[in-house]
């Protein structure tokens, strides 16, 4: 991962993961959950309450007295693609992006500009996409312990994915009584019409 500018991080800084499991380690405040932060952000968040902050400026490192604030914010996710987790044909995928102080946002692939849509294709095909990766902010663990059981079946159903589904199945539940309602008075009509109709037919 490397981060330039974004946030905490006035410096260009490489962070390496080799393994499967990695450990950030530091003094409150003094940076760990940019990190992920950043991780979030060059996979293409557009939520910037996610980001914690309220502007894409905000993402920009903001000044000190020994180092001036900066223009823009980059962060760079470099992925060993030799087992073709991407299905694209390069060894190494190389997710960029960049916010300028105007909020304006560039996307890169391999460092050739794309659109954020390209970006999340990539992530879906992979299978690495809104549904393939899940990030646990500090708090939300705390927030499932701490939880009465039916606030703890909404947060399992939003985890599972389950919501979108919830959503549809309420529209669709809402059009069937409509449908139902609307039955009932064809049906009402049709009992009132019927013995004209039986009349009608006797008189023609
Ligand atoms: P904790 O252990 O308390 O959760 P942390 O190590 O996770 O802390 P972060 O929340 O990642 O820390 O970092 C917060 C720090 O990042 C704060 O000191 C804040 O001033 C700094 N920071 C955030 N945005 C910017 C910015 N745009 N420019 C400069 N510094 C920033």
């Amino acid at each position: 991962l490397e981060i330039s500018g974004f946030k905490s991080f006035a410096h260009k800084a490489a962070l390496e993961f080799p393994f499967t499991i990695s450990a950030v380690v530091g003094p409150n405040g003094s940076g760990k959950s940019n990190v992920v932060d950043a991780i979030r952000w060059v996979l293409g968040e557009q939520s910037l309450k996610h980001l914690r902050s309220k502007s894409g400026a905000d993402l920009i490192w903001a000044g000190s007295h020994t180092k001036p604030a900066q223009g823009k914010a980059a962060v760079s996710l470099h992925f060993d693609n030799k087992d073709g987790f991407f299905p694209i044909d390069f060894e190494e995928v190389v997710i960029g992006r960049k916010v300028y102080r105007d909020g304006t946002n560039e996307y890169f692939l391999n460092e050739s500009p794309v659109r954020l849509k390209d970006i999340a294709e990539l992530l879906a095909r992979s299978k690495l996409g809104l549904r393939g990766h899940s990030i646990v902010n500090q708090g939300a663990a705390d927030e499932v312990l701490k939880s009465n059981p039916d606030e703890r079946r909404s947060i399992l159903e939003e985890a599972l994915g389950l919501r979108e589904f919830q959503l549809k199945k309420g529209e669709a539940e809402t059009k069937l009584t409509e449908t139902g309602q609307n039955l009932d008075q064809t049906t009402g009509l049709i009992n009132e019409i019927s013995p004209h109709l039986r009349s009608l037919k006797r008189q023609v």
